[in-house]
């Protein structure tokens, strides 16, 4: 059954960060708006049936769909069974994944695609390899350009390449970026900064782009614009089939309105939204104490009358 918060938002998606350790070190990573508050946190990853136990029970409210997510998720060495209890759950149509792609090797791919994920998001923000250390403190473009090209191998399509805005870094590159997206057939998804606190966040005030001449560009070339229900999410359609997304979620009310998502911490706590940190419910130790599915059921009820637009008209 599917059930709506105060906003009249009903909540299909759920997003599973399932660890807070990664193997690049991203200059602009938002951690899923989960920040560490000790090294507790890091030990405290909910096990692999801990995830199926609360994506069954999340069905009763109406989730269809799973995307796990990190820190770095290929780092779990039950990522695969994780997926494999996932994608046999009655009612969820698609389990994918967010990867920076360096552990991509064929055998991974492969062995993905066979545990049932249905898509896989690669985080690019650059094609130089130079600028890629700069901004993710780790030699390793060639790793995820080749992480691509496994996924293709096994299958894992449509991929989507996220690619966030970042001033000075890969802004002026934008056409690079859109012929990689047409060589390979990838989907370009172009992502803006976000920041929780952009009044006292000097990075964001430094590296922010404003996406709306990017946007101005696209349409300007795109045969089809589409705007997708999730986050209203634009898709621009090019002449020779590439596809392009853009992601604004700063300031924009409709991006909160058509917010269809309720978030897992690693450590098992329900999050209402990736801005806010205030209003967590902890999840887990109810799991871990063997509670009814009933109890569970209405503590997601309870996490999902905490939903509000962060940005609203
Ligand atoms: N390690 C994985 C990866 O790199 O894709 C998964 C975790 S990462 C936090 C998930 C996504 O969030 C990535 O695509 C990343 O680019 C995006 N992201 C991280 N920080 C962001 C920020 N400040 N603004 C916008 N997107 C961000």
């Amino acid at each position: 059954m599917e059930i709506c918060d105060r906003y009249g938002r009903t909540i299909v998606d759920i997003r599973v960060s399932i660890t807070q350790h990664c193997n690049l070190n991203c200059i602009y990573c938002h951690h899923e708006g989960y920040h560490e508050r000790s090294n507790s946190v890091k030990r405290a990853e909910m096990t692999a049936e801990e995830i199926q136990r609360l994506v069954s029970v999340s069905r009763r409210v109406g989730i269809k769909r799973v995307k796990i997510t990190g820190g770095e998720p290929l780092l779990r060495h039950d990522v695969f069974e994780i997926i494999s209890k996932l994608s046999k759950l009655k009612g969820i149509n698609e389990v994918s994944l967010v990867t920076n792609g360096v552990l991509l090797d064929q055998d991974t791919c492969d062995r993905l695609k066979y545990e049932g994920l249905k898509r896989i998001n690669i985080s690019l923000d650059t094609l130089d390899s130079q600028t890629y250390f700069d901004v993710t403190r780790k030699n390793m473009l060639t790793k995820v350009l080749d992480g691509i090209t496994h996924a293709q191998n096994s299958g894992l399509n449509p991929i989507k390449i996220n690619t966030v805005l970042l001033k000075g870094i890969n802004d002026t590159r934008i056409r690079e970026f859109i012929e990689f997206a047409k060589k390979t057939g990838v989907i370009l998804q172009l992502i803006e900064l976000m920041t929780f606190d952009e009044n006292n966040d000097t990075f964001f005030n430094r590296y922010h782009v404003d996406p709306s001449p990017i946007e101005e560009v696209l349409e300007g070339i795109a045969k089809h614009i589409e705007v997708r229900q999730m986050q209203q999410r634009k898709r621009y359609h090019l002449n020779d089939g590439t596809v392009i997304e853009i992601v604004r979620p700063m300031h924009n009310s409709a991006f909160c309105a058509n917010c269809k998502r309720l978030r897992v911490t690693s450590d098992g706590h329900l999050k209402p939204c990736l801005m806010r940190e205030d209003n967590l419910i902890d999840i887990i130790t109810p799991i871990r104490r063997n509670v009814s599915d009933e109890e569970i059921y209405q503590l997601l009820l309870q996490a999902i009358a905490l939903r509000e637009p962060f940005f609203k008209e």
